[in-house]
């Protein structure tokens, strides 16, 4: 019989897997990282406690914060990876032949090392593109000293606990805009909102401070439990959330992405969102 894992983010409530083979657990220069294989995810990447990735079902997570962006900004040709250490998310910004740069700031090389090696399938050799430039350093610090500009900035990171706690201030976000070109957006994992609300409202108001057009889209992604997770959006036009099917169609096309979840219609829906989380928003908003 497997002995099991359980996921610690939440006190009350967590999801346990069963561990079939550990490929690797230890702790590195900013948190316990493990990876294991489970029966229906194949392999899992943990940090801190808390599911990152697994092989099944990541290409929800990863497709939606990349092509929701780059195929609404239409002309993305500098992009800035903050996170995403396992290499999922840099697959896919990779795999727009318009994009002619990525930086990808991550704060722990070891996430980078032992995710190559056991979820070789993520990265899919992106790490070794021409055109990425891999920065070791935590990203707060990237965003609010760089001289460099980008068109899409994607925020993949840990839950605001630990080093990922950072890249959730008004510091954060307003380093972001400093490093974004006219006409830039900034998308970011902003947590599972039936169990975390507080991220919304908090970065409603944060985010609102910043853009002038704010807000969230979202998917469901079985291991990040709960619900829907929501993604955080700004940018300073709003033209591009009233963007026509035709036009996401013409450019979902001409990008020939084969995707398993992100389509235009799907693109459109993500921004529709349940009541309780306009709730949430309009709360935030007036306080
Ligand atoms: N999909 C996951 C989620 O939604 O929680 C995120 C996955 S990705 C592995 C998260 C990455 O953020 C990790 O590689 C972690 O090392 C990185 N990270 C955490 N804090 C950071 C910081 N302050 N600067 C740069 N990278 C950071």
């Amino acid at each position: 019989m497997s002995e099991r894992w359980l996921e610690t983010l939440h006190d009350a409530y967590g999801q346990t897997f069963t561990v079939d083979k550990i490929y690797f657990e230890s702790k590195t220069e900013h948190q316990h990282l493990m990876i294991f294989d489970n029966a229906m995810f194949g392999r899992v990447m943990v940090l801190d406690g808390v599911v990152q990735t697994t092989e099944k079902d990541e290409f929800i997570y990863h497709e939606m914060l990349t092509h929701v962006p780059l195929l609404a900004h239409g002309a993305a040709k500098r992009v800035l990876i903050i996170g995403g250490g396992d290499g999922g998310m840099l697959r896919e910004v990779c795999r727009h032949s318009t994009v002619e740069h990525v930086t990808q700031v991550e704060i722990d090389q070891a996430v980078i090392d032992m995710c190559r090696e056991y979820l070789p399938n993520h990265s899919n050799g992106a790490f070794d593109d021409p055109r990425v430039n891999i920065v070791i350093e935590d990203g707060i610090k990237f965003v609010t000293e760089t001289d460099e500009k980008f068109d899409v900035i994607i925020s993949d990171c840990t839950d605001p606990i630990g080093p990922g706690e950072v890249l959730f201030t008004s510091t954060f976000y307003d380093g972001c805009q400093h490093c974004l070109n006219a006409g830039g957006i900034l998308v970011a994992q902003n947590g599972v909102v039936f169990m975390q609300p507080d991220e919304v409202s908090t970065t409603t108001r944060r985010l609102g401070s910043v853009f002038d057009d704010t807000t969230f889209y979202s998917a469901a992604i079985p291991t990040y439990i709960g619900g829907i997770m929501t993604f955080a959006w700004g940018s300073d036009n709003p033209a591009y959330r009233q963007l026509d099917l035709e036009t996401l169609r013409q450019r979902y096309q001409q990008a020939n992405l084969q995707t398993r979840y992100y389509n235009p219609e799907i693109h459109q829906a993500a921004f529709a969102l349940p009541q309780y989380v306009l709730n949430i928003i309009q709360q935030a908003e007036t306080r």
